[in-house]
């Protein structure tokens, strides 16, 4: 639908009614009094440091900001500048990301961190498409970038404000398909002067005030202009096309503790699913796991440490993660091998004193905490269900 038919159907919205076009002025002067305080923000009047928006850009992908502060503040401290973080290995940064979920943006964090200082000197580039170029920057980061470091007339579109943009014109056609709609819409309100801000506005209205459940609308700067809190159903917009589940995958971890106290552990491959990470040996992960089968994929212990004797217990119950697109179940089996036996191959023994500085997943706290309830592992929590 265009701009001009969405205008006359919000004239449409309530009988004998015409609603006034929401104007960026009003947005913007309800965020001059209400913004939210966030630790990457540049104060009132101020340019915001390219370098810490798009650090945290990257890290708020599909995490909130109460998760992401914390690490931020870290990053931060520990990096700089680009340069710094460009010049440490990449264990170091996944071990300093490990808990935030989401494992791909660390290493994109990373190689993109590289792909700046060397093609572009170190400079984050000011354009969209320069920017898209870059590792773990895609077109909603981009705009982002773009709008709130150098006021780039964008706005980028992510969940709140799609919710934002389909209230306030009573979007119709569901998401995902609504998607190009409410881009379209959203650059159209977009004002030529102070666009970082009128983003961050955005984001800020939609994360506090025209939230998924129960919209605050009477505190909102746009209720008279409104399309669909005229047609009293605010809360049902954006509407979306169900979506289906992914299927239930399960398998077996094998947590193998060492007499000397360390415990074994491998290092996942570089790419894919919590790529570079740490983890326990497990099965595949398979939606026809059959459990009667799962010892064929425990760890072989070489000569005199032979599988057959390494008696392996199954824990009680099972570890339950959700990823973005399945969720898993983990049956947990541990044993107990001799002082200074040799890891298998592929694996390695690490310290339980050491474990907490390890690239652990969240999926690999919940198994080391699950297998090992009555060790000091239990100092290592579980986190949030992410991938
Ligand atoms: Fe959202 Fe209500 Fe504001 Fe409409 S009036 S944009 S539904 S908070």
């Amino acid at each position: 639908m265009t701009v001009a038919a969405k205008t006359a159907k919000r004239q449409r919205a309530k009988p004998g009614a015409a609603i006034p076009s929401p104007q960026p002025t009003e947005l913007l002067a309800w965020y001059d009094r209400h913004r939210r305080k966030l630790p990457w923000r540049a104060a009132p009047g101020r340019r915001a440091d390219a370098y810490r928006v798009w650090l945290s850009e990257i890290m708020l992908q599909q995490t909130t900001v109460k998760a992401v502060a914390p690490y931020y503040v870290r990053f931060l401290a520990r990096w700089p500048d680009i340069r710094a973080l460009a010049a440490t290995p990449l264990d170091e940064v996944l071990k300093t990301w490990a808990g935030l979920g989401y494992y791909a943006r660390a290493r994109n964090l990373h190689a993109c961190a590289r792909a700046v200082v060397e093609r572009h000197g170190g400079k984050i580039p000011v354009s969209q498409a320069a920017l898209r170029d870059l590792p773990g920057i895609g077109t909603y980061t981009a705009a982002a970038i773009a709008a709130i470091a150098f006021d780039t007339r964008v706005t980028p579109v992510d969940g709140n404000i799609e919710r934002v943009i389909a209230r306030l014109y009573a979007v119709d056609t569901p998401l995902p398909k609504a998607k190009a709609e409410i881009s379209r819409l959203a650059q159209a309100l977009t004002p030529p002067r102070r666009a970082g801000d009128f983003a961050q506005a955005m984001m800020d209205l939609g994360a506090t005030v025209c939230t998924p459940k129960r919209p605050a609308c009477a505190l909102c700067p746009w209720n008279d202009s409104c399309a669909a809190r005229a047609c009293g159903d605010a809360e049902t917009f954006p509407q979306r096309t169900p979506k289906r589940e992914g299927e239930l995958r399960r398998g077996a971890a094998f947590v193998a503790r060492r007499a000397d106290g360390f415990v074994l552990v491998r290092t996942r491959p570089p790419k894919g699913l919590l790529g570079g990470m740490t983890e326990v040996p497990t099965t595949a992960w398979t939606a026809d796991f059959q459990e009667g089968n799962a010892l064929k994929g425990a760890p072989h212990f070489p000569t005199s440490m032979s599988k057959r004797h390494v008696a392996w217990q199954r824990r009680p119950g099972v570890v339950r993660h959700v990823f973005t697109h399945f969720p898993l179940e983990l049956t947990v089996y541990v044993a107990d091998v001799a002082a200074r036996a040799p890891a298998p191959t592929g694996t390695r023994w690490t310290g339980i004193a050491e474990l907490a500085g390890e690239a652990l997943p969240s999926l690999m706290r919940k198994v080391l905490a699950h297998a090992l309830t009555s060790d000091r592992i239990r100092k290592i929590q579980p986190g949030k269900d992410q991938s």
